[in-house]
Parts: structure tokens; sequence; C-alpha cells
């Protein structure tokens, strides 16, 4: 069943007025009719059906029913990531969105090919992503921030799980498991890697732990799936 994900409050007997490109998205793409059914989520509420009870060539109107998912969050998991090419930015976003991120903070490192991005663009892109996926919530896109100003601000008590190519650290599985279940966070660096003097500040900050991903060079957004996905696995979500 199509997922949309609203920004209005989400209760029964509510009705809601779509944005336009949803609207046509329901009735031009998808040509649903009045009667159809769509499930709603605004990322607070939890997850509820709604009915198309008009649809026009001026938009649509939905009435909400019933909820069928109370709000629960995912981990409380932040991708790190440095601000690679935008294909592969967008894949990575897209990833970060289904393997669970709650939040994906861009950085701009020594090497990065750009200090900005087209954030707005990524935000959509978390948006489909989430509906497709089924989660019950959006990440969070932070605009591109300096990864010294980001670790300047960081929140101790979030350990910071640093993928570090350079070698000579541990497996990230065997690492994770000295890290205890909680808030967490994954770095990964751009298409150049880390600058020496940005892998040396991040191994020497206490709550940094770096991790090898295993003997070959994996490119930013492999990198990402992989990261998320061991987190996921030893400390997340995926666990039983
Ligand atoms: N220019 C680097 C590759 C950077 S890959 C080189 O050729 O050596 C982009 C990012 O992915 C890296 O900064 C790191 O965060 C992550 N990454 C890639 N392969 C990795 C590995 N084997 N172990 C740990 N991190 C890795």
């Amino acid at each position: 069943m199509i997922r949309l994900h609203v920004p209005d409050d989400l209760a029964a007997g509510a009705d809601l007025i779509p944005a336009p490109e949803q609207s046509r998205y329901l009735t031009t793409v998808m040509r649903l009719a009045v009667g159809a059914e769509v499930l709603l989520f605004n990322g607070r509420d939890g997850e509820w059906r709604a009915t198309l009870v008009e649809a026009g060539k001026r938009g649509c109107r939905l009435a909400v029913g019933a909820r069928v998912r109370p709000q629960t969050d995912g981990p409380d998991l932040d991708l790190v990531v440095a601000l690679v090419k935008r294909a592969r930015l967008e894949t990575i976003i897209e990833k970060a969105a289904e393997l669970g991120a709650r939040r994906v903070r861009l950085a701009v490192t020594r090497r990065t090919n750009a200090d900005h991005t087209n954030v707005a663009r990524l935000r959509a892109i978390a948006v489909e992503a989430a509906e497709q996926t089924g989660r019950l919530d959006v990440p969070q896109i932070v605009a591109p921030e300096k990864l010294e100003r980001l670790l300047d601000g960081w929140d101790a008590t979030r350990p910071l799980m640093f993928c570090d190519e350079g070698g000579g650290v541990p497996p990230a599985l065997e690492a994770l498991r000295a890290v205890a279940p909680g808030p967490g966070a994954v770095l990964i660096g751009p298409e150049g890697g880390f600058a020496p003097e940005e892998g040396e500040r991040l191994r020497a900050l206490p709550f940094v732990t770096a991790v090898s991903l295993g003997p070959r060079i994996l490119r930013a957004d492999t990198a990402a799936i992989a990261a998320l996905t061991l987190w996921q696995a030893a400390l997340g979500d995926w666990r039983g």
C-alpha cells in the first residue's frame, strides 16, 4: 500500500490536504480513485490508514481513519559522512534511510571536493526512502559542517565509530563488541580519505573507536552501507 510522509498531525477523523506534488502522485501517477486507501506517517504519531475522499484537478483530500502502528523510534544512530560526489552521496542518503540511521550529518573534511550540496534534494530522497522502507520517521539530514567543528561540539556520551582505511586498527565487529548499546555514530570519509592530521585527532578522542572494514578499500557508499549494517547487527535493531 502507498505510504506517504506528511507534516500534519494525524488523528482519527482528521481531514488532510496533501501537498500538490503528493496529490498529483496519488491521482495522476498512481491513478487512485476516491475510496482508495493509503498509509500516512509524520514521524510523531505513528502510522495511520487514510481514505481518498476527493480526487480532482485542484488536488485531493484524505480522511484519516484508524492508527495501524504506534510511533516507535529506531536506534539513535548517526551517520557522519564526508561530502562525496553527488550521485554517491544520494545513494548514501537512501541507504542510510533503509538501514535505519536516525540522522545523517554531512561533513566537510580536508579532502572533500565541495563544501556545499543540495540539502533539500537529499531531504527529499530521505523522505522517499523512508516511505519505501516502512520506517515511521524520516532521517534528519544535517547541513554540511566542518569535521573539526562537528568534533568540537560532539556529545561525548555518543560513541563514534571512525572507519579508518589507514590500517592498523581493529576489525569493526570486534570493536563494536566493546561498545555499549545506546546512541551511536559512524564516520565515513571522502573519496580521498582522511588527512593524516584528521586521523590523528580522531584516534586520540576518548569517544572515538577507529575500526577497519576489512582488507580492501571500499568506496564511500559501500563503506557507509557496510558500517551501518555492522552497527545495526551488533548494537541496533537487527538483533533478535
Ligand atoms: N582514498 C582512500 C579511500 C577512501 S574510501 C584510499 O584510497 O586509501 C572512503 C572512506 O570509506 C574512507 O575514508 C573510510 O572512512 C571508509 N573506508 C573505505 N575502506 C575502508 C576500510 N577498508 N576500512 C575502514 N574504512 C574504510
